[in-house]
């Protein structure tokens, strides 16, 4: 399915909303999710210091192999107890399992996002800043954390994290039309409810609308999105065709990371179903590769595990960058797309036509250039 099929589908244009809808809420969060964390470290840090005095650890106290099990409780030296202890005083799961080795004890009293991911879903021991934090992540540190409570009640971010596993785990990237508006649905609800304390949050609907009417306009051909892709973005503001890229890129990055997430967590059930159904949508949506090869290796030492799973998209593109650079200059494509391009700029259309329906049947892998 070349992007022209893709968008003629309405179930992935969809899709691509919701995901939308969930990026945007995602980076308006970013201002207050950075200073609330910061305000909750500074609260647990004077509380702790009138007990501490200011001592550090000298245990290099740290948990990396941790079995969450209910009122399980990491055993750390005098210093990392009083933290360990206001953790979980403040965690609103304290009899469940919580996911303490995400975090490196002896870090606690300098860094802020060390003790806000006790709060977050395990496999996030290597991040460290709000940018390595998936919507899944902060949501759970905002329904887990009671300092949130001052600001929402936590039945809006779980519908929103009912949104999030919905849109993650659809197999086929596909959302129904109903689904869709009550998906959005709940986002805007959040967005409103939190919007006293996040003024980021009043552009959100309107983002949201935006994103759904440049989505349907979509051009039914990816000329538009050839054309734009040959200008340096840095020199003018964003076409249609690179924010719809971009948002494809976003989602199925994080679709393919939710993947690999799952599968190093253990929780394989259903798994093996949605790499073959990715791999399907990989195989007929060849312009997409590019963007997310990094993932895509990871994902097919994954498919070795699973007997019998053959990942044709993955086996399909393990040519390196380079070498398909090089064919690419060799066959001329990439001068025969920028002569089109200027072509069709100046207004010079005489025989277009057919230049452009011979590049659109170039070999398959050649496209990823485009
Ligand atoms: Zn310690």
């Amino acid at each position: 399915m070349r992007i022209m099929n893709r968008f003629a589908d309405e179930g992935y244009r969809n899709w691509l909303k919701g995901n939308e809808g969930l990026r945007e809420l995602r980076a308006r969060l970013s201002s207050f999710l950075e200073n609330e964390t910061r305000n909750f470290h500074e609260c647990l840090s004077v509380k702790i210091n009138t007990v501490l005095h200011g001592k550090t650890c000298k245990a290099n106290c740290d948990i990396k192999s941790w079995i969450p099990k209910p009122k399980k409780l990491p055993a750390l030296c005098k210093v990392c107890v009083p933290w360990r202890d206001e953790i979980l005083d403040n965690h609103s799961a304290k009899g469940g399992p919580i996911h303490w080795n995400n975090s490196v004890p002896r870090l606690w009293p300098t860094e802020k996002w060390e003790v806000a991911k006790v709060y977050m879903p395990r496999g996030h021991r290597s991040h460290n800043s709000f940018k390595d934090f998936d919507i899944a992540a902060l949501l759970n540190l905002m329904i887990c954390c009671n300092h949130f409570r001052t600001f929402i009640e936590a039945q809006y971010i779980l519908k929103v994290m009912e949104v999030r596993n919905s849109v993650m785990h659809s197999p086929d990237n596909s959302i129904s039309k109903e689904d869709l508006e009550e998906h959005l649905r709940k986002i805007r609800n959040l967005g409103q409810a939190l919007e006293p304390y996040v003024p980021e949050l009043s552009t959100l609907s309107e983002a949201i609308d935006e994103f759904s009417e440049i989505t349907d306009m979509q051009p039914r051909t990816s000329f538009a999105i050839l054309q734009s892709a040959r200008v340096d973005s840095r020199q003018r503001p964003r076409t249609d065709g690179e924010i719809i890229r971009d948002a494809e890129k976003w989602a199925l990055t994080e679709k393919i990371e939710s993947i690999i997430q799952r599968f190093e967590d253990g929780q394989r059930a259903g798994l093996k179903e949605e790499i073959l159904a990715l791999d399907k949508f990989l195989l007929t949506s060849h312009d997409l590769i590019r963007h997310v090869r990094p993932q895509l290796k990871k994902l097919s030492d994954i498919a070795a595990h699973f007997e019998n799973l053959y990942v044709e998209s993955v086996t399909r593109h393990r040519q390196t960058y380079d070498e398909l650079l090089e064919e690419a200059e060799t066959s001329g494509l990439l001068e025969k797309i920028s002569s089109v391009c200027q072509r069709f700029e100046a207004g010079q259309w005489t025989g277009l036509k057919k230049e452009i329906k011979d590049i659109l049947w170039m070999p398959m892998e050649l496209a990823l250039f485009l």
